[in-house]
């Protein structure tokens, strides 16, 4: 059997008796980045890129989907229910259609990329659009969560954190050493949470850099805020779940967590699309906004650096519309020069 339970089962809090449910989640791919390491002024062979886009459902939240939708399966849960900017619901969805269980997702009204919401509903999930923000419809979904029946599958949820550090361990191999930096972009702040939790249990401690959207940076500037804005709608949260947690990955690591605008997040974005050949989301640039506004302030850290592309650029088609070239129109069969 495939996927991270089987792969990872003994630093995972799973036994013989667990159901996994699994879409062969994982073992994603670290693709070495040498034109990002040049636009950073660093060496060839310095900077590599966590494709988390290429899980089951294009998102990292599949790592711990697979193990919060067994072990609420094991508990014998009839339904999961999660608050989302997009790729929790969508990663809920799919992993609850193959445990049958019934999906409740809480969404901000008009703030969830289109191929998040079309996973969303081709699996099946029962949708609430809340007209407010993620930090609202979380506090609906954790209202909801005392129904009898439903487990919670936000990244509050343990599991979620044990499955996702597990692309801590999968970097430690494919690099065949620590990352002495890891640059991850920071909405609710369980990703960052949990691949530090993943390098400490494997003796490892890259200096971890978080980065927030500049209108939606509460971790940089130590307070909530009330109208986060980005169009990087992953993160684009105001009120982090795990925010001391993060802060303590941070600190431990002797890290930092900065801000980053959405212009720095759209340049990167498009420089690995056309760069590098990843497409990511824009949430997801984040990582490698965050290594080149450093590096253009001189501080790029020495070293080798890995940075999380947290999910698919595919689930955002809104947002390439302002990068498209000027289009020839040709009639069929007519000639043309390139
Ligand atoms: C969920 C998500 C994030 C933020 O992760 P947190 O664990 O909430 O910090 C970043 N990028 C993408 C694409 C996401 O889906």
């Amino acid at each position: 059997m495939n996927g991270l339970i089987a792969r990872w089962h003994r630093r995972l809090p799973v036994t013989g008796r667990t159901p996994i449910i699994t879409l062969g989640e994982g073992n994603t791919p670290l693709v070495r980045a040498d034109r990002v390491a040049k636009a950073a002024g660093l060496p060839p062979g310095s900077v590599f890129l966590k494709v988390e886009g290429a899980n089951p459902t294009g998102s990292f939240k599949d790592r711990g989907m697979t193990l919060a939708i067994s072990k609420a399966v094991e508990a014998g849960a009839t339904g999961v229910l999660c608050a989302s900017t997009g790729n929790t619901s969508a990663s809920a969805a799919a992993y609850a259609a193959r445990a049958g269980l019934r999906c409740v997702v809480f969404l901000p009204k008009g703030k969830v990329a289109a191929g998040k919401l079309s996973q969303a509903v081709m699996h099946g999930a029962e949708i609430v659009e809340v007209a407010g923000n993620f930090d609202q419809a979380l506090v609906m979904a954790n209202e909801a969560a005392k129904t009898k029946g439903f487990a919670l599958v936000n990244s509050s949820n343990p599991f979620r954190i044990e499955g996702q550090k597990t692309a801590a361990f999968e970097i430690l191999e494919q690099l065949g050493r620590a990352p002495d930096n890891h640059f991850i972009p920071v909405g609710n702040a369980g990703n960052i949470t949990a691949y530090w939790k993943g390098y400490k249990e494997s003796g490892a401690a890259p200096r971890m850099f978080g980065w927030q959207a500049a209108g939606a940076a509460p971790l940089v500037s130590g307070k909530p805020v009330l109208n986060p804005t980005t169009l990087a709608t992953a993160i684009r949260i105001g009120s982090p779940v795990s925010w001391n947690s993060a802060i303590a990955a941070r600190d431990e690591s002797g890290g930092m967590i900065g801000k980053v605008t959405d212009a720095e997040i759209l340049s990167a974005y498009r420089f690995l699309a056309r760069s590098e050949g990843v497409f990511c989301e824009p949430s997801s640039a984040a990582s490698v906004a965050g290594l080149l506004k450093l590096a253009k302030a001189g501080k790029a850290p020495s070293g080798v650096s890995v940075c999380v592309l947290t999910g698919n650029g595919l689930k955002d088609p809104g947002i390439t519309a302002r990068f498209a070239p000027k289009i020839r129109r040709v009639k069929a069969g007519g000639r043309m020069k390139l």
